[in-house]
């Protein structure tokens, strides 16, 4: 098909996510994760639905690709972030602190505390690590509950750390940061640390370093992980610098189908977050993580819920009849918009099955 020859059918779910943020919302996740088989027995017991809130979007770094710099409000209040962990605990275990960067706030510490209160098992904090290197403060984020760590590292060169980041040290801290966290792990085997790959332009052509690298820490410091290899979402700046960030979704998806063997070969777990099933090779497919965006919104000051309209992603005319619809997120929407669906090759139900 050619490209643009087909509107996305759900072209406005960035938009409409980011009118959302803009007016404070939290989202109250009804996201459905589909794992599969395959991964160590420790990841496979986590349960991943979970109430994730947006604390706004200040940052101490500035990727280039970011896709949420320019949403939201800068920072959620404390007693209204409160508030929502009160109504959020009564439907979920797990809380995700989402950004933004979420280290940066002053009130993290009281804001973990909160969820603990609240009745959360579990707090995920997603961050970018730099914060993480200095050991008293993982120390202290640990001490306040936050068990998941999400850690961004999407290369392993500093120079293009320092690119993608727009912040000349974060190759040096998350490296100290991954010591410090090896360090924090062995008196807390329980932390689950995963660290999110985004995969663009800028780094699909040498995952292979990005996995000789993270065998030798591996080695050298004994930490478990698992790598969460997300295809860059053409939203926000990514959208901007499209061209230099998106990638071709076919030869994207390879090249981490590679990346995972030879992590495989070194016993650590990988999974493939955001592409099409059908670009994903055969012998990985129960290696994707897909996400459905059953979300309702929360509107503060009232709470008000408001079922989630439109996503992000899209999918073609010819996934009407692929037996891997139901688990599988599409196309961004994006882009589709751009290059169509002719990359999908949705697998047909044999008969009889
Ligand atoms: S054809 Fe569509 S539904 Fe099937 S795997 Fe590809 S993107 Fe998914």
């Amino acid at each position: 098909m050619n490209a643009g020859a087909r509107q996305p059918e759900a072209a406005t779910g960035a938009a409409a996510r980011a009118a959302r943020r803009e007016r404070g919302a939290v989202t109250l996740s009804g996201k459905r994760r589909v794992h599969r088989a395959g991964y160590a027995p420790w990841y496979q017991g986590d349960d991943f639905s979970s109430f994730e809130v947006w604390l706004g979007r200040r940052c101490n770094q500035h990727c280039p690709f970011c896709s949420v710099a320019d949403l939201g409000p800068d920072l959620a209040p404390t007693g209204e972030v409160s508030r929502w962990f009160t109504l959020g605990a009564r439907a979920f275990r797990r809380v995700m602190f989402c950004g933004g960067e979420p280290t940066i706030r002053r009130d993290l510490f009281t804001l973990l505390r909160l969820a603990r209160e609240a009745g959360f098992e579990r707090a995920v904090l997603l961050t970018n690590g730099l914060m993480l290197a200095y050991p008293e403060f993982l120390r202290r984020v640990l001490d306040a509950g936050a068990l998941s760590i999400g850690l961004s590292l999407h290369h392993h060169a500093d120079d293009a750390l320092a690119a993608l980041s727009g912040h000349p040290r974060t190759g040096p801290l998350v490296k100290r940061a991954l010591a410090a966290l090896a360090e924090a792990q062995r008196a807390r085997p329980e932390m689950f640390l995963y660290l999110s790959c985004v995969v663009s332009r800028r780094n699909v052509s040498d995952l292979a370093g990005y996995v000789r690298f993270l065998a030798v820490e591996r080695a050298r410091t004994g930490l478990r992980f698992m790598v969460a290899f997300a295809l860059v979402r053409p939203e926000g700046g990514a959208l901007r610098n499209f061209d230099q960030f998106v990638p071709r979704v076919r030869p994207a998806a390879a090249a981490v189908a590679e990346a995972c063997a030879r992590l495989a070969a070194e016993d650590i777990p990988a999974v493939f977050y955001h592409f099409p099933l059908c670009a994903v090779p055969p012998e990985w497919m129960n290696h994707s993580g897909e996400i459905y965006y059953d979300d309702v919104y929360l509107h503060p000051p009232d709470l008000r819920p408001e079922p989630a309209t439109g996503r992000d992603f899209t999918y073609g005319p010819e996934c009407a009849t692929c037996v891997h619809r139901p688990a599988c997120v599409g196309l961004p929407s994006a882009y589709a918009a751009r290059f169509g669906f002719e990359e999908l090759a949705p697998v047909l139900a044999s008969p009889g099955a």
